[in-house]
């Protein structure tokens, strides 16, 4: 704020120095030799003036000077009988005065105008965050239309299900009037759900592209900070415009922002504006008739706020879930993404979408982008598959910061503390196989990291299974405990990931043997069920008890496993420890060998 400040009272200073220089400017064009009445005397009587304007106390009037060129002058009046002077002299001469009139406005109006053209072009380059005067009163949320996207549905991958539902909406734009004679039902409105960046904006447009009808959208968070009313009557516009563009799509974009459930958040208070909005559109959903050709689309990540009105029959009935890619679709989307990219050609697309579990279209769209900077920075032709390894672990862990000291000791716990997670993991059936250990600390959070890449996308996991992960999770802190007879905080996130297993073990999939085949999760809010339920379980207090009990039961036998087969592997965890100091970065087939070596 303060910067800003600084920064536009700068320009008005400039402004006004160039108004200044160029009004002395302008005033110096038409500058006029003033001469004493004397000397005008003299030039009139040696046939020097050429022509006058005479008004009553001031003479103004041309004359021939240095080298015969033309001059303007002015002199005071100060002979009335001028006149019998001047026909002696053969000098035209007419009675008034030139007016000064033109000349004022000009050095004065002209610069005022450069001035604010200047202020304006500046007001325009700061950009909407910066609100000038000019835009004041204008509204923020703008309804684009555009007429021809180029988004197509071979943009969007690694998201069939969604596509094939959508398949039918395309077919309904391109010809709208063949449904209503076959009395199909068409959804007026289908809402996009998913997290973040998983393409459900990308995929509405890819909607609009493939029917090729034009596209109205808006944002939904672009009326929270709107004055009141605006909001209602910009929904209103939107839903006249398009039914006169009809076929088309209306997409509202983070409906979440909008449609917040009435009377949430109330303690803040001001949301009339957003309930004036929500109420506007609801009204305009009920009525139309998708009929005339209109569809409604939107997208949210958190359907479970929405205010159930809005997903009532009739309005947004028809959900579209946009999930997380697995392998085969991140591979898909990898596909999409290097179609820009100068991939060498025997990149392994397979293997990159291995390494990005997890990872959403828009972390893969970075990921090809960075890998594709890092090629540029080392003069590659092309990107290769040493660029995506690297990417990931950007993308992954924040930026490399090989630079950051960390003390000795602090070093040490951590090569020891990830050899741990490394040995357990490895010792035990069912893990993920370690791809990799680092103690290159990366972003503010993670001093080391022992990346594990499951071979497969996992949807099923037995109990041993979800056992042996909680075992190399705590593999690091039994390390430490082992190594240093202390314990440290880096094992924060491992320890809160463990606890988080062990619950669902015990709460959601009937996995303790004490507790038995019981669900005991109905806390958790599921998204679409009726807001007014609350959290708290419908147990006992005797049956927390014992689920407090049999997680930390879990935990504890799960601490003492990793316990026994590091003390039991003592050699490879100094061995892998030490290696990882000197080198700081040990791979898959690196830890492979040590195991082997000692076994
Ligand atoms: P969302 O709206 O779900 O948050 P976006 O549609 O805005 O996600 O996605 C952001 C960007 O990420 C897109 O412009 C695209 O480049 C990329 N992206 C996301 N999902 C996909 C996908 N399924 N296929 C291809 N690219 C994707
Ligand atoms: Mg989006
Ligand atoms: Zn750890």
């Amino acid at each position: 704020m303060e910067k800003q400040h600084k920064f536009s009272i700068f320009y008005v200073l400039i402004g006004i120095w160039v108004v200044l220089i160029a009004q002395s400017y302008i005033a110096s064009m038409f500058a006029v030799k003033t001469v004493p009445y004397s000397q005008f005397m003299t030039l009139l009587k040696t046939g020097k003036v050429t022509e006058i304007a005479i008004s009553q106390d001031q003479i103004q009037g041309k004359m021939k000077g240095d080298q015969n060129k033309i001059e303007e002058f002015k002199t005071v009046r100060v002979d009335p009988e001028l006149s019998k002077t001047l026909e002696q002299y053969n000098v035209t001469f007419k009675g008034e005065v030139q007016s000064t009139f033109l000349r004022d406005i000009l050095s004065w109006v002209l610069p005022v105008f450069l001035f604010i053209g200047i202020w304006y072009l500046f007001m325009k380059r700061m950009g909407p965050q910066q609100p000038g005067f000019m835009s004041l009163g204008k509204n923020k949320a703008k309804i684009y239309m555009e007429n021809e996207l180029n988004v197509k549905f071979t943009d969007v991958a690694g998201v069939d299900e969604a596509k094939q539902e959508l398949v039918e909406v395309i077919d309904f734009l391109k010809t709208p009037g063949k449904f209503g004679e076959l009395g199909g039902k068409i959804p007026k409105g289908i809402l996009l759900v998913g997290p973040p960046g998983t393409g459900k904006t990308l995929l509405a447009k890819a909607v609009a592209g493939e029917s090729g009808v034009p596209f109205f959208s808006m944002s939904g968070s672009d009326f929270v900070e709107m004055f009141v009313g605006l909001g209602a009557a910009r929904v209103r516009d939107l839903f006249v415009q398009a039914k006169q563009k009809a076929p088309c799509i209306i997409f509202i974009d983070e409906l979440d922002a909008l449609g917040k459930a009435r009377g949430l958040g109330g303690v803040t208070g001001g949301h009339d504006e957003r309930e004036q909005t929500l109420n506007q559109l609801l009204v305009e959903m009920d009525g139309f008739d998708s009929k005339v050709g209109v569809i409604l689309m939107a997208a949210t990540n958190r359907p479970e706020i929405l205010d159930p009105a809005l997903l009532r029959p009739g309005r947004f009935d028809r959900h579209i879930l946009v999930d997380r890619p697995d392998k085969l679709g991140r591979a898909d989307i990898l596909k999409v993404h290097l179609r820009n990219v100068k991939a060498a050609p025997d990149l392994d697309i397979e293997q990159i979408a291995a390494m990005t579990p997890g990872m959403v279209g828009a972390d893969l769209a970075n990921l090809v982008n960075e890998a594709a900077l890092l090629a540029v920075r080392r003069d590659k032709a092309e990107v290769g598959i040493a660029e995506f390894q690297e990417a990931v672990e950007r993308v992954i862990a924040g930026l490399e910061k090989k630079n950051r000291l960390i003390n000795p000791h602090e070093r040490e716990v951590v090569a020891h503390h990830e050899m741990g997670h490394a040995i357990v993991a490895m010792s035990l059936p069912g893990t993920d196989p370690v791809h990799k250990i680092s103690i290159i600390p990366r972003g503010i959070a993670a001093l080391g990291y022992t990346m594990q890449v499951p071979t497969d996308d996992r949807f099923l996991m037995s109990k041993s299974e979800l056992l042996n992960k909680i075992a190399s999770l705590l593999g690091g802190r039994a390390a430490e405990e082992i190594v240093f007879n202390d314990i440290s905080t880096g094992a924060h996130n491992d320890l809160s990931r463990a606890t988080d297993i062990a619950k669902s073990m015990v709460k959601e999939y009937g996995m303790s043997s004490s507790l038995g085949q019981v669900y005991l999760a109905h806390d958790k809010r599921s998204p679409y069920m009726d807001l007014g339920m609350q959290a708290g379980g419908d147990y006992s207090e005797a049956t927390s008890q014992a689920i407090d009990h049999e997680i930390q039961q879990i935990i504890s036998s799960q601490y003492t496993v990793a316990l026994d087969i590091l003390k039991g592997r003592k050699d490879v965890l100094d061995k892998g420890a030490k290696l990882l100091l000197d080198k700081e970065k040990i791979d898959h087939d690196e830890i492979e060998a040590l195991m082997e070596q000692s076994s």
